[in-house]
């Protein structure tokens, strides 16, 4: 996708968004900030160029959640930078490449000339929830489109809904007094079950010298581990809110 586009869609949601000049100058900077420089990543302390033009839903999601821990540091600068630069990805991956790439440079001209939906832009503020795990599925539904009005309806759409999920801040009672109440079940029921049914199940297999009474004590375990799942999502979102930290 072409700057003009990137800046297109931008400038319609930091409107929306009624920015201040400095938010808004370091969301649009943030925004081409991926073409300006190739960015590198860091895996196993090794430096490797990221391929721009593919890069991971991971790497989108480091944007985000880096853009979400600055603003809950009131941060907002730096915090709008990180987010423009995760939508610019959004945006991008919203292209479709043709084949060889062929038909992309045509494509992005002619995209370059649709302005981007502002009624799109409205519905993905309004309809998203502030949490990692709506902003992972909102990036993992971008489909590389080919008609470059759905391609800007798409990228309009999920770059507002997931700035939004990054600004919203409104949640946070309402996480920490859940977690607090989920915390004190967890340390009350799930972790004594699993801890005690594992040490009955091991003690009777060391008695029998079999390891037969084990398997329905992990079975409970297990099944201990797969019912602390909403307690799991619940620590992200705690997470997300600047609650814990892991
Ligand atoms: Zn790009």
């Amino acid at each position: 996708m072409k700057w003009a586009s990137h800046i297109a869609i931008g400038r319609v949601i930091a409107d929306a968004l009624d920015l201040s000049q400095g938010e808004r100058k370091a969301f649009l900077d943030g925004i081409v900030e991926p073409d300006r420089h190739k960015e590198r990543g860091n895996r196993d302390g090794r430096s490797y160029l990221l391929r721009h033009h593919d890069p991971t839903d991971r790497v989108i999601m480091l944007h985000v959640w880096m853009a979400r821990r600055l603003m809950l540091r009131n941060d907002t600068y730096q915090g709008y930078r990180h987010l423009g630069m995760a939508l610019h990805y959004i945006q991008d991956k919203s292209t479709s490449k043709g084949i060889l790439g062929l038909t992309h440079d045509r494509r992005e001209e002619k995209l370059a000339k649709v302005e981007p939906s502002s009624e799109a832009v409205m519905r993905g503020l309004k309809e998203h929830v502030s949490s990692p795990e709506f902003v992972r599925r909102s990036i993992s539904e971008v489909r590389p489109l080919k008609d470059p009005r759905k391609i800007m309806t798409q990228a309009s759409y999920r770059s507002a809904s997931v700035a939004a999920a990054v600004i919203d801040l409104s949640g946070r009672d309402k996480v920490k007094k859940d977690h607090a109440r989920a915390r004190r079940r967890h340390a009350l029921t799930t972790v004594p079950l699993a801890i005690g049914s594992l040490a009955v199940g091991v003690s009777l297999s060391v008695l029998y010298e079999s390891f037969y009474p084990a398997i329905p004590a992990a079975a409970i375990a297990l099944a201990a581990f797969v019912l602390d799942r909403p307690y799991r999502r619940l620590r992200r979102l705690a997470e997300w809110n600047g609650l814990e930290r892991h």
